[in-house]
Order: structure tokens, then sequence, then C-alpha cells
């Protein structure tokens, strides 16, 4: 029976995770309500994200098209998907065409790709989608995002000239090294302290997006509103992806 073994160690773990926010989110006075974690269930079979759902979960992620549009149909509709890896913009329209239920792309890093969200929204007639502006904070050619100084033109593209779409917050990977992590942390921080002053919206209107399996508590000490937690709930990722 090793394949339900598996299962209920995902549930275990999902538990122990949501335990980690509510004790994350009382040491730094905060509202647990307030922190969403989405369960990273990119590379992991339906069976296991079924059994996280089945435990009373509703929020996961993907990060691969192809992979994600294979999945989600074969899911319950009343969960609400977030889309955290890097889309084309010849995929946006596919993406959502193929999963009403998209309730977030967490990685908008350019004008271009918020364009074709938009027009893709307008053109299914699906309801407006809330997106995040993906900043690079820690400075690494590899990673996706607008740089710091980009974030409040790209936040202002979203909020202003993107009617289908609705502005929601910031993301960040940071560092893949969790001491450098904070400093990261810090630099969105501080974006969105500038993006609310530019788009004069309250900082509770602008997500945090920060924090994934080895650094989830202390994004959330740091503000952090929504987590992206994958291996720790799932298991390590044995074949990583590459689209
Ligand atoms: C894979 C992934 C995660 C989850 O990473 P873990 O370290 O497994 O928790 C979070 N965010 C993004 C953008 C990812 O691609």
């Amino acid at each position: 029976m090793a394949a339900p073994a598996m299962e209920g160690v995902a549930v275990t773990a999902l538990r122990s995770v949501l335990y980690r926010v509510h004790r994350a989110a009382e040491r730094s006075g905060r509202n647990w309500d307030g922190i969403r974690v989405v369960g990273v269930s990119k590379t992991k079979p339906i069976s296991l994200i079924q059994q996280v759902y089945d435990a009373g979960h509703r929020c996961f992620g993907e990060n691969y098209v192809q992979e994600f549009i294979d999945k989600a149909p074969q899911l319950p509709g009343d969960i609400e998907w977030h889309f955290v890896g890097h889309l084309q913009t010849n995929k946006a329209k596919t993406l959502l065409a193929a999963v009403p239920n998209l309730d977030m792309v967490e990685s908008v890093d350019n004008a271009k790709i918020a364009n074709h969200l938009d027009r893709a929204v307008a053109s299914i007639g699906r309801k407006p989608l809330k997106v995040l502006v993906q900043v690079n904070t820690s400075g690494e050619e590899s990673k996706a995002g607008v740089e710091p100084s980009g974030c409040v033109e790209l936040a202002k593209h979203v909020k202003l000239g993107c009617p289908n779409l609705v502005f929601s917050g910031l993301m960040t990977i940071g560092m893949p090294d969790y001491s450098s992590t904070p400093e990261n942390f810090k630099t969105l921080s501080n974006c969105r302290m500038e993006v609310c002053k530019a788009l004069g919206i309250a900082e509770d209107q602008c997500e945090l997006s920060m924090g994934m399996s080895g650094d989830f508590e202390k994004a959330i000490e740091m503000g952090s509103t929504n987590v992206r937690v994958g291996s720790t709930i799932f298991g390590a990722r044995e074949y990583p992806k590459k689209e």
C-alpha cells in the first residue's frame, strides 16, 4: 500500500504547514485569516492533489502551462488556482480557456503579458483576473520579474491600462539561499510602499506573495499574505520538468 501511505504524508504535511503559518502569524501579531497558503503542486500527480483537496485545502498553484492545462480539468472546479510560472504571451488565452477557475496569475512581469491576459479575459468573457506583479528582488539574471525600480510603472499599467485585470499585489521568489531572502522580502515590502503611494491605494489592498517551503515563516513575519509551499507539502520533486 505504498501510494495511500504517500498520500497520507501530504495531508499530514499540509496540517503541519498550516499550523506553522498560524504560529508565525501569531508571533508577528497578525491575523492568520489574512494569509493564504498556495499548495504548489507542479510535477505532482492528480491523486495526491485530490487527497490534499479532500482534506479541505482549496488553493493550489502550478507553474508549467502544459502540465497545468492537463491537470486542472481533472480536478474539482472549486479549486482556486494560482499560476506562478513564466507565461509566454501566446499561451495566455490557452491558459485562461483551459482553466476557468484560474483565480490569480502571480507572475506578470511585463506590460505585454499583462495586455495579452487582459485581452484574453475579455475575449473569453470570464470574470476579471487577479494578477500580481512579479519583482526580481535578488538581482539574479536567471530570475524573472521586473527590477524593483520598475514595479511602480508595471503596477500602474495593470491598474490603469488593463480593465479586465485586478491589480492585487506583488510577488517575488528571492535567493535560493534562505539566509538571503529576508533582504529580498524587505525589498518587496519597500516596493509595496512605493506602489501604494503611486496608485493611492491602502497597503492592505496590495498583497505580498513571498515565502516558499524553506522560508515561509520568515516571510509571514515580514508581511507576506500569500505563501507558495510546494515540496514541504507534496514531497521533494524528483523529476523537475522544464517547459
Ligand atoms: C516551485 C515553486 C514554489 C514552491 O517551491 P518549494 O520550495 O517546493 O516550496 C513556489 N513558488 C514558485 C514560483 C515555484 O515555481
